[in-house]
Formats: structure tokens, C-alpha cells, sequence
């Protein structure tokens, strides 16, 4: 088997104004970064779109309504100081959930080992009813949610490790005791939560704040002590990964340390857990990472350990 890759046209339809870090040029140096005889055995699928009740797995009807009603005829349109639209940003970010549906379906299906969705907008600040943090849906809860609801699962964990606390997959998935959230993140830094003591409905929630200036030596050990063992007590039977590459050293908007073979090392390791206790099924999706060279550097790095396993 391999590595599904998962991208869409629609991706590069989402504008943000001049300037802003969340831009096209992101996937533009990923899917350059994927070409070449290293990456010529991804299977590389378009991201459907999701449908309307893939949505409502996570959110209200009016938060939908809310964004559909927003998207402006032409230009760009602020939703909050960080969030925007363009006339392509709600298709775009269907195809962004589509892809993270579509990549559990495959993966639970055995299609492939594992899978990247190289999409944006990305998911995992939007809250319940709140876009925010250039976010509009929840991508990583609802791919989670669609795995426990439709394909029946028990168990299944999502893992960020962007930079920043990826508060809305924990507002979506703070009452889900079948799934078990657990995200680092340098602290402090916006949003401003994601603190030990958050822990969900059902202690199903975990925060690892990271001091500014701290390298991936300390993510190591906080992965080894804290991380890992909780992922081993929960026996996972799929394992998402909102895989942010903002931590990295050159990325301007955070001050964590981390290097590509840090993203390597995390990336084995989770897909360790994973082979573990989930057939070694990863649905992993993308979120920030901001320095554009670091970003593609980082993302292969990733992908190239997710086909090394996928068997
Ligand atoms: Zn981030």
C-alpha cells in the first residue's frame, strides 16, 4: 500500500488579502515540494467536496448559513482581524473537509496505508459557531466525527502539533468521550488557551503548552513522557493528525525551534502509535506553517516518513 495524497484546484481559489501569511503560495510550495521521483508513488486523489451534513457533524445549520452568507461577489471580505474570504473560499473549504472524509474513507477501506490532505483553508481554530484564526471549519473534528458516526469506530485521536492551540477542534470535540484531543502548542501565544488544566467533558482532552525558544528536544521528551502514554491507554483505531509545520525555526509567527527532522522524528513516532493499536491507519491534514521553504521542507519530511509506513 501508500500514501494517499489529497489536494484541489479549489485550494488555490481561497484569496487572502496581500500580505497575509495564509496565502495560496502555501500549497503552490507544497505540491511543488511533492513532485519528483521520491514522491512519485503517492496516490494522488482530488479532494472531493463534503456535503452539507458533513458540516452538520460538527456545527449548527446557522454557522454554515453564517459563512455561506459572508462570502463576498468579488475582493475579499474580513470575517475577524485574521479570517477572510474570497468568492473561492467556501469551495474551497468544502473540498478541504471533502479531503479529510475522503481520506478516512480510504484508509478505513484499506486503499491505502495512510494519507495527506493537502487543502486550506485550515480547521482547527474554527469553533462551533466561530470562525477564526483564518479557519471556517472544523476540518480534523469533522473527518473525527465522521469516522466514530458513520464508519462506527470507538476510539479515535487527534493529534495537533501546530503552534498554536488548536482550540476549535477542542471546542468541537470537548464533549466526544470517544475521541481523545491532544495538542501542543508554544504557550504563551494567541489563542491564549489550551492549558493543562482544559482537559474536556470527559477528560478526553490534553494540552502540552511549549515555552517560546524552546527546541524539539523538550517537544521530544513532552511527547515521550505525556504523549505517547496517553495514546497507548487510549488504544486508538485511527489516528488524525492536524499537522501545522508552524513550529518550525524560521516560521514568523511563533518562536519554537523545531527542525524538519523534528517533524520527522514526531511523525514516525505517531505513526508507531498508530501501528500500535489502529492497523497503522494516519489521516493526517494540513493546518499552518507559514515560512514557505520551511513549510515545504517540513511537509515532505512528513509525507516521506507517512509513505515509508504506509506498508
Ligand atoms: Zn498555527
Amino acid at each position: 500500500m501508500t500514501t494517499a495524497l489529497f489536494g484541489h484546484e479549489s485550494s488555490l481559489g481561497h484569496v487572502t488579502p496581500s500580505g497575509h501569511p495564509e496565502q495560496v503560495a502555501r500549497i503552490e510550495h507544497i505540491m511543488a515540494a511533492l513532485k519528483g521521483p521520491s514522491f512519485a508513488a503517492l496516490d494522488r486523489r482530488d479532494a472531493p467536496a463534503c456535503s452539507d451534513d458533513d458540516i452538520l457533524l460538527c456545527h449548527p445549520q446557522t454557522h454554515l448559513d453564517a459563512i455561506a452568507a459572508a462570502a463576498p461577489a468579488n475582493g475579499t471580505v474580513a470575517l475577524d482581524a485574521d479570517t477572510h474570504m474570497s468568492p473561492g473560499s467556501l469551495a474551497a473549504a468544502r473540498h478541504a473537509i471533502g479531503g479529510c472524509i475522503a481520506a478516512v474513507d480510504a484508509v478505513l477501506a484499506g486503499e491505502v496505508g495512510n494519507a495527506f490532505v493537502a487543502c486550506r483553508p485550515p480547521g482547527h481554530h474554527a469553533e462551533t459557531s466561530t470562525p477564526m484564526g483564518f479557519c471556517l471549519f472544523g476540518n480534523a473534528a469533522i473527518a473525527a466525527k465522521h469516522a466514530l458516526e458513520r464508519h462506527g469506530l470507538s476510539r479515535v485521536a487527534v493529534v495537533d502539533f501546530d503552534v498554536h492551540h488548536g482550540n476549535g477542534t477542542q471546542d468541537l470535540l470537548w464533549n466526544e468521550s470517544r475521541s481523545l484531543f491532544v495538542g501542543s502548542h508554544q504557550n504563551p501565544l494567541w489563542p491564549g488557551t489550551g492549558m493543562p488544566e482544559e482537559t474536556g467533558g470527559h477528560n478526553n482532552v490534553m494540552n502540552l503548552p511549549l515555552p517560546p525558544h524552546s527546541d524539539g528536544r523538550l517537544m521530544r521528551a513532552t511527547y515521550e513522557a505525556e504523549v505517547f502514554p496517553a495514546l497507548a491507554r487510549f488504544e486508538p483505531e485511527l489516528v488524525i493528525i492536524s499537522a501545522g509545520f508552524d513550529a518550525h525555526a524560521d516560521d514568523p509567527l511563533a518562536q519554537l525551534n523545531w527542525r524538519e527532522d523534528d517533524f520527522t522524528w514526531l511523525t514516525e513516532r505517531l505513526c508507531d502509535v498508530a501501528e500500535q493499536h489502529a492497523e497503522g491507519r494516519v489521516v493526517s491534514t494540513l493546518e499552518g506553517g507559514y515560512d514557505l521553504n520551511a513549510l515545504a521542507a517540513s511537509v515532505a519530511a512528513h509525507v516521506s516518513v507517512l509513505m515509508e509506513r504506509a506498508g
